[in-house]
């Protein structure tokens, strides 16, 4: 399966992914931007939050 990862160092928290996938992005207590911990991530939502990321924070990984 593949999971979303987030590498937040260039993140310039413009929210495009939390307008983009609001069901596997969101914003955790303290403010950071989180990836949600689903059983199964929607394709494309996340491909387009990939696209549109300006700063190339968000990748794609294999897990198990
Ligand atoms: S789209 Fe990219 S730069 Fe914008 S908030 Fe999300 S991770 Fe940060």
């Amino acid at each position: 399966m593949r999971i979303p990862v987030l590498d937040l160092s260039e993140c310039t928290d413009c929210e495009g992914c939390l307008s983009m996938a609001p069901q596997v992005f969101f914003r955790s207590g303290v403010g950071q931007i989180m990836v949600a911990d689903l059983a199964e991530y929607p394709e494309e939502d996340v491909d387009e939050a990939i696209k549109n990321c300006p700063c190339g924070c968000i990748s794609w990984e294999e897990s198990g």
